[in-house]
C-alpha cells in the first residue's frame, strides 16, 4: 500500500467511529420510485434489505462540506444543477492551499487532485433504537409523518403535504469517518472535519431543517490510527482516545492531533 499510480503515499489513516443522534426529526429523502410504504409523499431512505430508515455516508459528507465551504468563505464557482453552486478548487495552487478540497475531494477528477482524504460509511438504526421504535409503534415502520403546509409562492395558498421523519432520539451508530494522510498538512486539515462535525450539530441534516427538524448530535466519539507501518496490528492494541461528546473532542483537539502526528509519521 505504499503507493498508487500518481506515486503519492498513503502514510496512515485516522478512524473516526460515533454514533448520530436525532435531536429533532430527521427527514432524508428517499426515491419516490423506491420501496415506499403508504404512498408517501415525502418518504425516507430506508435499507432495501431490512426496510429501516439508515444514513447516508453521502448525506453527511455532503452537509459538512457546504458547511465547510461556507465556514472557510470558499468561492461557490461550481455549478451543479439549476440554482446550486458549490466550491472546487479549479487549479493546482488553489488546491494546495485549501483546507476543504482535499478533505471533501473535487468534483470528478482534476489533473491536479489528490484522493479524497475522508470517507464517510453510511450508519444503522442501534439494536437499541430499532426496539424501541418498534415498541413505541410509530406512524409507520421506525418513522414518524407530519403534515406540513407548503405554500405555493405564486397563489400563496397551502396545500397540506406528509413529510417521513426518523424520531427525536433515534440513533444511527456506529458512524464511520476514514481519514487518510497523504501529506503532513492533512494532519492540520483534520481540523476541517472535526470543524465541518461542530458545524453540523448547529445546523441541520436532511429536509425540514427551516421547520426545525433535522438537528443531529455526535457522541461516543472513538479516534485511534493505522499507520503504514502497523497497518496489520489488531485493532484492540491501538492506543484510543475516547470522548462522549464532540465538544469534549474539541477541547481536547490539540493534544489529540499531536498524538495522531506520532502515530502516523509522514516520511
Ligand atoms: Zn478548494
Amino acid at each position: 500500500m505504499a503507493q498508487d499510480s500518481n506515486g503519492i503515499t498513503l502514510w496512515g489513516r485516522v478512524f473516526l467511529r460515533c454514533a448520530v443522534e436525532v435531536v429533532t426529526g430527521l427527514h432524508i429523502g428517499g426515491s419516490q420510485a423506491g420501496i415506499t410504504i403508504g404512498g408517501m409523499d415525502n418518504p425516507v431512505i430506508r435499507d432495501a434489505l431490512t426496510g429501516r430508515p439508515y444514513l447516508p455516508g453521502s448525506s453527511l459528507k455532503g452537509k459538512m462540506r457546504s458547511l465547510a465551504e461556507r465556514a472557510a468563505g470558499a468561492t461557490q464557482n461550481w455549478p451543479i444543477g439549476q440554482q446550486v453552486r458549490v466550491h472546487v478548487c479549479n487549479d493546482a495552487a488553489s488546491y494546495a492551499a485549501c483546507t476543504v478540497c482535499p478533505v471533501f475531494g473535487v468534483l470528478g477528477q482534476m489533473p491536479f487532485s489528490q484522493p479524497t482524504r475522508l470517507l464517510v460509511r453510511d450508519a444503522f438504526l442501534t439494536a437499541d433504537s430499532v426496539a424501541r421504535l418498534q415498541a413505541a409503534r410509530t406512524d409507520l415502520p421506525f418513522t414518524e409523518v407530519k403534515w406540513e403546509a407548503a405554500i405555493d409562492r405564486v397563489t400563496s395558498a397551502a396545500t397540506p403535504r406528509q413529510v417521513e421523519r426518523v424520531p427525536a432520539g433515534a440513533v444511527f451508530a456506529p458512524v464511520e469517518l476514514v481519514y487518510s494522510v497523504y501529506q503532513r498538512r492533512d494532519f492540520e486539515n483534520f481540523r476541517t472535519l472535526v470543524r465541518a462535525m461542530q458545524l453540523l450539530e448547529d445546523d441541520y441534516l436532511g429536509g425540514l431543517g427551516s421547520r426545525g427538524g433535522g438537528k443531529v448530535r455526535f457522541v461516543d466519539l472513538t479516534l485511534f490510527t493505522r499507520a503504514r507501518d502497523t497497518y496489520t496490528m489488531p485493532e484492540e492494541q491501538r492506543p484510543k482516545h475516547e470522548f462522549t461528546t464532540l465538544d469534549a473532542l474539541l477541547e481536547d483537539l490539540d493534544a489529540v492531533l499531536a498524538e495522531i502526528r506520532r502515530e502516523i509519521s509522514v516520511g
